[in-house]
């Protein structure tokens, strides 16, 4: 699983969407990581007052993340990749591209952020291409 070369990669078509999904991104997952510690941090706290406090982070990072992954959701049903037309950032069951990445634990489409947040390219995971945010 190779990166491909930078000088085969095309450049994708207004970028600026792209980097909208990996901010979001960004801020869902910081959700979903802080979520349980500050629930944990809600339950085992004695003092009512600062439990009302704890109590509020967590329901701020639940409606955080909640609208952040509805948003990426709203962006990633307009992104269709400019060759096969596929939709990049939803999910689908049929089969990806040989050339797709797939990282360990994570979905085809959390790779290409990650893809995109390390190399500033990524790969469709329906045709293989690659693309590159900058040109
Ligand atoms: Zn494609």
């Amino acid at each position: 699983m190779k990166m491909p070369a930078v000088k085969y990669a095309r450049t994708f078509p207004r970028a600026g969407r792209l980097v909208k999904i990996m901010f979001l991104s960004a801020i869902m997952w910081v959700c979903v990581f802080a979520f349980p510690y500050l629930g944990y941090r809600m339950f085992f706290e004695e003092d009512p007052d600062v439990q009302r406090i704890w109590a509020g982070a967590t329901l701020g990072c639940l409606l955080l993340g909640a609208g952040a992954r509805l948003l990426i959701y709203l962006i990633g049903t307009k992104i269709r990749c400019p060759l096969c037309q596929g939709a990049v950032f939803q999910t689908a069951r049929c089969r990806m591209n040989p050339n797709a990445r797939k990282y360990l634990f994570f979905s085809y489409s959390t790779t290409m952020v990650l893809d995109m947040f390390i190399f500033r390219r990524f790969v469709c995971k329906y045709c293989g291409t690659p693309f590159r945010l900058r040109k």
